[in-house]
């Protein structure tokens, strides 16, 4: 059976499975199937990679020995692709890009650095290598989930219009991705690197209150963005146009002189 690159497909023509046969009963974790519930309420659907986002939250904030969900701002999580992944971290550790807990530096990878900015401790946290060559011992139920599904198509048991997680079909080695990584042992399914960061927490927390004018722009700059330079204080994208992630279209009082 060929391995998927997403871990994350389905069969759109193979048999309806809901929720419920999504969520293992037993998991290597006891928070994991509410966890999961409660990602895939606000994610409209299931997949592996929330699956993999609450593993690694819960595995890290353990090293770190931070319980989950965190109810202050103490932990924050660094994650490493943007989409299912991270709201399976988000949901598990309460930790939001709007509540400035969580960032996205998007390498793309699945993986998150957890950080408890008491202290400064931080752990990346990815799954194993091989994990998708071994998930299989940890879902014989898998292929009957599936039900003869195959394993092309996207995979996802989305919610209906009116809110509810609707039936739908899953192919044998996405179910077996779902329910294996639920149930896979931490030494099993995650590595948990200690690191230290190259950027101070403080400074990527910085101070929400504090706000400067941009001399090129005249936008405003929040949480200490402010870049001091010869041309005085600017915004990231005045003080480095050419290294900005876009380029103005026609000059205007609010776009770049530069
Ligand atoms: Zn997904
Ligand atoms: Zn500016």
């Amino acid at each position: 059976m060929s391995q998927l690159a997403a871990g994350d497909r389905r069969d759109p023509a193979a048999a309806p499975v809901g929720l419920d046969a999504l969520i293992a009963r037993d998991p290597a974790h006891p928070a994991l199937p509410e966890a999961l519930r409660r990602s895939a309420e606000r994610h409209a659907h299931l997949c592996p990679r929330q699956v993999l986002g609450a593993r690694l939250a819960l595995a890290g904030a353990a090293a770190l020995g931070i319980p989950l969900p965190q109810a202050d701002k103490r932990l924050l999580a660094v994650v490493e692709s943007d989409g299912c992944f991270s709201d399976g971290v988000a949901v598990t550790a309460n930790c939001w890009v709007g509540r400035r807990t969580m960032r996205v530096e998007d390498y793309g990878r699945v993986a998150v650095t957890l950080v408890d900015t008491h202290g400064g401790a931080a752990v990346r946290c990815r799954p194993q290598l091989d994990v998708r060559t071994r998930v299989g011992a940890w879902a014989a139920d898998a292929a009957a989930l599936a039900a003869g599904g195959r394993d092309t198509g996207r995979g996802m048991a989305p919610t209906s219009a009116a809110g509810d997680i609707a039936a739908d079909a899953v192919a044998p080695r996405w179910a077996a991705y779902v329910l294996g990584y639920q149930r896979m042992p931490d030494d099993e399914l995650v590595d948990v690197l200690p690191v230290t960061l190259t950027i101070d927490p403080a400074a990527i927390i910085s101070h929400p209150d504090r706000r400067a004018v941009c001399a090129v722009c005249g936008e405003e700059v929040s949480n200490g963005r402010e870049v001091v330079g010869p041309a005085g204080t600017s915004c990231a994208a005045c003080a480095d146009p050419a290294g900005a992630y876009y380029r103005p279209r026609e000059r205007g009082p609010s776009n770049h002189n530069a």
